[in-house]
């Protein structure tokens, strides 16, 4: 099988890596931290992709400047888990299209939560639906993804450390070409 899509989406991280997103990371920067996080933390391989790629969304048509600077939610998690699910199976595009709910639901029921936000974060949270209701909960937490969901999104909060070099993008071709879909 041809890995040819693994090099397409490398060039597409690399492409949009260098921009900043509105937090003291770069997109690159912060992408990998997550990687690497889900990597020390014993995440299965899907996850650990789920977290390398679950921002993907952000580089296809620029929806974290977007929110940033129009006031507007591109749904990049959404748009992120629908490029991927072209290659990947669920395990590893359904993280990657919960982890926002995964922050409202974090909002909802971990105290201190929503006042730890990055800035950038907190202003998405308005445009995202704001914390879960409590009907949101229940039907997030029955979803079989949400703990998975859970766990990227701690790696997305933790992941924006301006002095922390891990591995790169290459470290990953071997983990992310067998998680292809046949
Ligand atoms: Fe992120």
């Amino acid at each position: 099988m041809t890995t040819q899509i693994i090099d397409d989406i490398f060039t597409l991280l690399r492409e949009s890596g260098d921009l900043s997103y509105g937090e003291d990371v770069s997109q690159m920067a912060h992408i990998l931290q997550c990687g690497h996080l889900a990597r020390i933390d014993g995440a299965s391989d899907a996850l650990a992709a789920a977290a390398l790629l679950h921002d993907v969304g952000q580089f296809l048509n620029d929806a974290g400047n977007a929110a940033e600077q129009k006031g507007i939610d591109a749904q990049h998690e959404v748009t992120g888990a629908a490029f991927l699910a072209r290659w990947f199976s669920p395990s590893v595009t359904e993280p990657v299209r919960l982890h926002v709910e995964a922050k409202r639901y974090l909002c909802a029921v971990e105290p201190g939560y929503v006042e730890a936000l990055s800035r950038a974060s907190a202003l998405s949270l308005r445009l995202q639906g704001g914390p879960h209701d409590a009907q949101e909960q229940a039907d997030f937490l029955a979803l079989p993804d949400a703990q998975d969901a859970i766990r990227l999104r701690r790696y997305d909060d933790q992941g924006k450390r301006s002095d922390w070099d891990v591995p790169d993008l290459e470290s990953y071709r071997q983990l992310l070409t067998s998680l292809l879909r046949p």
